[in-house]
């Protein structure tokens, strides 16, 4: 027997991004010491007839309020509720919008959320800051983020102070670029919602079943048209965060056809709903932005995922209590735009895509885990297992059926839009760092144990 470890994970199908092979893990010290051959450890996990993937990697999740003309707008989940969905769904590492506050800097800005995440966060985590009003300063403070081990940054051309600001938004591009930052763009163009959302106030036709309406796809498309020209333009690299519509991905394939450097996030939603959803009278539960699109969308989006042309599947967890979401006095105007999903995305994308024949497992490790870890500077600490690695795993069960509760998950949203679906493959066991923090259908491990991850530079796929 070799040297005793502190955990050994054995006898299940290790699946990475490159292949899969039957092989004992162990760790020493919540890293990866070993793979195969023989071993003993303090601790063993029998994961015979499982899979063992590397623990989910979702770099888009809302856990911190979103700061704006001075409010304070805090979602149903912190730190605290949403990390543990995170480890009862299988993500280990987490990454944050953080926005703002009044004047804040963006270095201010991610200490004051990373001290919030480190007191409250079950697994590790990375802050992104929303640059909103780029300044003579954004320069310097974007090459002190890089230095930091903060490699990313987020901007919406979906809020007015984009236009106001265009040229200042193309020089923080830039240097995001330069100084190995990677840049998250929300791509809806605010003139044509603006000017749609007007048009159906105008007309009476206030209500949420007229949501996609205020928000049409070609306000995606020209969006991201735009921000691929200036991508193009300054040598930067974009990730266009939760991409929603044909058109726009054919925008995308095209630009990474001519060589750029255009990376593709979608969120679950997409890829199990359509906009036919604004018929019923729960139309208010599927408000998100941008909106649920047709079938011809939904279904390029999952040939997308499965050829490579979408990277990665996040969530873009932005908890709602259904109280909240179904308030009757919202309108296209006042929509509350968001859902719960962080310990569902996995359990459903397998279901649907992996179980369905629509996904291979290997894709299924690179667009929730492998490719967000390199896109965001985490791999190979976090997005394989390897040795040298962090001991992030999932012990996955294919054959387990749990029927989705809503009212039984770990967010405090209290329900599910998969409410009732009969999925089949769960998590068994979380593991961070080599600690379990999930098994059994319980949540383990305390608020605060996980870390504020420090960052390489964004590298291509
Ligand atoms: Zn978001």
């Amino acid at each position: 027997m070799n040297e005793s470890m502190d955990l050994v994970v054995r006898g299940g199908l290790v699946v990475t991004a490159a292949g899969e092979s039957v092989a004992d893990i162990g760790v020493v010290d919540g890293r990866i010491v070993q793979l195969g051959g023989p071993m003993s450890g303090a601790r063993e996990i029998d994961a015979a007839g499982k899979l063992v993937l590397p623990g989910g990697v979702d770099m888009h999740v809302h856990l911190s309020p979103v700061e704006m003309g001075g409010k304070s707008q805090p979602w149903a989940d912190d730190f605290v509720s949403g990390s543990r969905a995170a480890a009862a769904g299988g993500v280990t590492t987490i990454g944050n919008i953080g926005f703002p506050r009044q004047r804040e800097r963006l270095p201010d800005l991610v200490e004051r959320i990373a001290v919030e995440a480190a007191r409250d966060s079950l697994v590790d985590f990375v802050i992104h800051p929303v640059l909103m009003e780029p300044d003579e300063g954004t320069g310097s403070d974007l090459a002190r983020l890089a230095e930091l081990g903060h490699t990313s940054v987020k901007i919406f051309m979906s809020i007015g102070g984009f236009d106001a600001r265009t040229a200042n938004f193309v020089n923080a591009l830039e240097t995001a670029g330069r100084r190995g930052l990677l840049t998250m763009v929300h791509c809806e163009d605010a003139c044509v919602i603006d000017h749609a959302t007007a048009g159906l106030l105008d007309q009476g036709r206030s209500g949420l079943r007229y949501y996609p309406d205020s928000r049409p796809a070609l306000s995606e498309e020209v969006a991201v048209k735009r921000m691929i020209g200036f991508a193009e333009t300054t040598g930067a690299p974009i990730y266009i965060v939760h991409l929603g519509s044909e058109g726009a991905l054919a925008e995308a394939r095209a630009a990474r056809g001519r060589g750029q450097r255009v990376y593709v996030e979608t969120r679950p939603i997409y890829l199990y709903f359509t906009d036919e959803r604004f018929g019923s009278d729960d139309a208010a539960l599927f408000v998100g932005n941008p909106p649920l699109r047709g079938v011809r969308d939904r279904d390029a989006l999952w040939a997308g995922l499965a050829a490579g042309h979408v990277d990665t599947c996040c969530t873009d967890h932005a908890a709602w209590t259904l109280a909240d979401k179904l308030d009757p006095e919202l309108t296209v105007a006042t929509a509350r735009p968001g859902m719960s999903e962080l310990e569902t995305l996995m359990p459903v994308l397998y279901s649907e895509g992996v179980r369905k024949g629509r996904l291979s497992l290997q894709r299924f490790v690179e667009v929730t885990s492998t490719n967000a870890a390199k896109l965001f500077g985490l791999f190979p600490r976090k997005g394989t297992i390897a040795v040298g690695s962090d001991a992030d795993l999932v012990v996955w069960d294919p054959e387990a059926r749990r029927p989705i509760v809503g009212a039984k998950g770990m967010s405090r949203a209290g329900y599910s839009l998969y409410e009732g679906w009969d999925v089949v493959g769960a998590p068994a066991q979380t593991i961070s760092r080599g600690e379990v923090v999930y098994a059994d259908g319980a949540v383990r491990g305390e608020a605060g144990r996980g870390r504020l991850v420090h960052r390489g530079p964004t590298r291509d796929l």
